[in-house]
């Protein structure tokens, strides 16, 4: 009866085993898969700008030389793309680090919140004039965490710039900040286009935009929401986005304090 007993204990381990090797394939493939699509929706973003500017060289080649009408907008149009391309250049950079980092805790500093809220806020609404920018910041005046100062600065531009982006007629956003024992909140919220439902699950994924041409416009390529989920996933913060079509869009980030206050 012992040795059947061990026979069975046996047999169970090497089922178990033989479960997590097959698990830990199944996951290695998936990031793998995620890598080459990674790979391909970037090649495809910037094959779109430098396709546009291979056509105006063409046609300052054949026709700019005796026009200067045909050579100036080709030559703007051209720069306009090469802009494009440096933006998207640096926000993959971003993202790519962002990816590869971690933080330690210990080696952070605190960052006195209300200070940098402040000088966000007003940093933003001296280069959006059109904007009513109203903020209600309600931690106490010493109330500081362990973030990376020019991490929060990035995530805020980001849910800022997309506030400004995506308006209509409404030029508000609010902003508020507020602390429980638990956990920093900020939220940004804008009385703008908004996201239709179905596609609010997806406003993260990196490249993804709703309306393609209207994001393009405004120099969007998709990546400024993933690149505030991944650095808020270095504090294992969260990033929770909620929308009504057509009326506003509210944008919270929280950052646990456990350890980090
Ligand atoms: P982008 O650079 O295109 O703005 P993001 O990753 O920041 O990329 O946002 C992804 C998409 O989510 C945007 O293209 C836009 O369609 C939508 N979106 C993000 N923020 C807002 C907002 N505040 N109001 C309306 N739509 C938004």
């Amino acid at each position: 009866l012992k040795e059947r007993v061990m026979i069975n204990k046996q047999r169970d381990e090497m089922t178990e085993l033989g479960v997590m090797f097959n698990e830990l394939m199944d996951n290695l493939e998936k990031s793998f898969q995620q890598q080459q699509q990674f790979v391909e929706d970037a090649s495809h973003e910037l094959k779109t700008p430098l396709t546009i500017i291979h056509g105006h060289l063409s046609l300052i080649n054949r026709w700019g030389k005796d026009n200067p009408e045909v050579l100036e907008r080709s030559i703007d149009l051209s720069l306009n793309e090469t802009n494009r391309l440096i933006h998207l250049v640096s926000e993959l950079l971003t993202l790519s680090r962002a990816e590869e980092s971690t933080i330690s805790q210990s080696s952070l500093e605190k960052l006195n919140i209300r200070m940098v809220m402040e000088d966000i806020v007003e940093n933003f609404q001296t280069i959006n004039h059109n904007f009513t920018i109203s903020s209600t910041i309600d931690v106490e005046a010493d109330f500081a965490i362990k973030i990376l100062k020019s991490h929060l600065e990035q995530i805020m531009i980001i849910l800022l710039d997309n506030a400004t982006k995506y308006s209509t007629e409404q030029k508000l956003i609010q902003i508020h900040v507020s602390h429980t024992n638990r956990q920093l909140k900020i939220e940004v919220k804008d009385y703008g286009e908004g996201i239709p439902e179905e596609e609010l699950p997806f406003v993260m994924n990196r490249f993804y935009r709703v309306d393609k041409a209207r994001s393009r416009k405004h120099g969007g390529n998709g990546l400024g929401l993933a690149i505030a989920k991944r650095l808020l996933d270095l504090y294992q913060g969260t990033l929770e986005i909620d929308s009504v079509y057509g009326k506003w869009t509210k944008v919270q980030i929280t950052f646990p304090l456990n350890g980090s206050s």
